[in-house]
């Protein structure tokens, strides 16, 4: 069948402009800085725009979806998931409801099947959200809900290293900032410590909501989860497991046991954008308590859809067909395929930790999982500022700064299922070069 012309022009201009990015991924700078023109009101036609975002804008891209972008915590694209997502676009369907579309159910199919995999309570109900912000945002909107109805009061937050996210989560559903608690950590790690947890919870009256980290940003560390959550059942408070990225712990068997205990959350954010490498954006938010959730975020109307129609569950009304390469990853690949790089990415932090220890730097935490947060010897905030620079600047690779136990620090997310073990190898090498400034020589 023949596409209209203008379909045919557009998509071949797209098509081209993905090549030439991805044909050159492994070679470009990891990270660059620059600021595009202005858009001319007029407009300048299809080829002049394509021609444009080729000269002006595609240069000036980071290689964020390429094997050494080590920053954040941040995905690739898996071939097959960029395909889904180009199709999603082409598709086009609106995923508020479930009327007249198989997509909602497709949806519904996908989460179901990802939280087998994460081991989640049968019960749990999930939706697509953007990000793990979103579904934290939903997890904070329907505990929140749960202690105006259970207690007639607000919530308190404890967590030993919660996610900046939570605290905007609880800003923006009047929680309050002010509300958060935080509770020591085990010593020279970011878990919570469960005896004061336990103390904190005892000592406090009103409805409680407990945030356990399932994969910590600056260690990859996890709660004890099986604690956790015995805790919260003592006390009556509500655990919400924060497992952005760690909870693909879980697709591989080897790592799964650090998982142990997340059948008994309440609610769980998971990302999909970082560790599972489908496109920007996409995340799950489940719960075990959908009634309270859809008491919330209900948008009953005469000529809107009812239950369980998607949008009576989150912020979001009109959406994409977020599922498509979540769908699609899990059906290419499989539960081994995808634990495969997870697994991959670990070997891969524990190999750059040793070879920046053998560079005499110091790691500060137990390599248990995808991140490194190390720091030159001695170095303070502006001697590690100074070293990233440096670092970043070779264009070989691109990391982030951080503070670990009251240490500059430099951190390292491997989450790529592009990067291989001869990348950490490139990226010794740079930091090698980088160590002590320009006046040293490379070893
Ligand atoms: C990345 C991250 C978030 C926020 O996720 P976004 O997708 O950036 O909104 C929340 N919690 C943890 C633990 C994260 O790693």
């Amino acid at each position: 069948m023949e596409l209209p012309e203008q379909h045919e022009l557009a998509l071949d201009h797209a098509w081209h402009l993905a090549r030439e990015y991805l044909g050159g991924l492994e070679q470009r700078r990891v990270a660059v800085s620059a600021h595009p023109e202005p858009i001319a009101p007029e407009g300048i036609g299809l080829n002049a725009a394509f021609a444009y975002l080729r000269d002006h804008v595609a240069p000036y891209l980071s290689a964020s979806p390429g094997p050494r972008y080590l920053g954040f915590v941040t995905g690739g694209a898996t071939p097959e998931a960029l395909a889904a997502d180009w199709v999603t676009s082409a598709w086009n369907q609106n995923v508020s409801n479930k009327v007249g579309s198989i997509a909602a159910d497709v949806e519904s199919c996908t989460v179901a099947a990802y939280a087998d995999i994460f081991g989640l309570h049968p019960a749990m109900h999930g939706q697509f959200v953007s990000g793990a912000t979103a579904a934290n945002l939903v997890s904070m909107a329907t505990a929140r809900h749960w202690a105006e109805r259970t207690h007639g009061a607000l919530p308190t937050v404890f967590a030993g290293a919660a996610h900046s996210s939570i605290l905007k989560a609880m800003a923006i559903t009047g929680i309050g900032r002010h509300r958060h608690v935080a509770v020591a950590t085990q010593p020279r790690r970011t878990a919570v410590d469960v005896v004061a947890l336990r103390a904190a919870l005892t000592a406090h009256e009103g409805p409680s909501i407990v945030v356990a980290s399932a994969g910590e940003v600056n260690t990859g560390d996890f709660d004890d989860l099986v604690a956790l959550a015995d805790v919260c059942a003592e006390a009556g408070a509500w655990l919400h497991v924060d497992g952005a990225f760690g909870l693909f712990a879980a697709f591989d068997d080897a790592l799964k046991p650090m998982t142990a205990g997340i059948e008994r959350a309440d609610s769980v954010t998971v990302d999909l954008h970082k560790w599972l490498n489908v496109p920007y954006d996409s995340a799950l938010a489940y719960t075990r308590w959908p009634e309270l959730q859809r008491e919330v975020f209900a948008a009953t109307s005469a000529y809107l859809g009812d239950d369980p129609d998607p949008l009576h569950y989150t912020p979001e009304n009109s959406r994409r067909f977020r599922a498509l390469p979540a769908w699609m990853v899990l059906a290419v690949q499989g539960r081994a395929g995808i634990g495969r790089w997870v697994a991959d990415n670990c070997r891969q932090a524990r190999l750059l930790a040793r070879g920046v220890e053998s560079l005499g730097m110091d790691v500060l935490h137990d390599v248990s999982l995808n991140i490194v947060a190390f720091a030159p010897k001695g170095a303070d905030a502006a001697e590690r500022d100074a070293f990233l620079a440096r670092l970043n600047a070779t264009g070989v690779v691109f990391m982030t700064p951080t503070v670990l136990h009251q240490r500059a620090a430099v951190r390292a997310a491997f989450s790529n299922w592009s990067t291989t073990d001869a990348d950490v190898d490139q990226i010794l090498q740079a930091i090698a070069e980088c160590i002590g400034g320009t006046t040293e020589t490379a070893p």
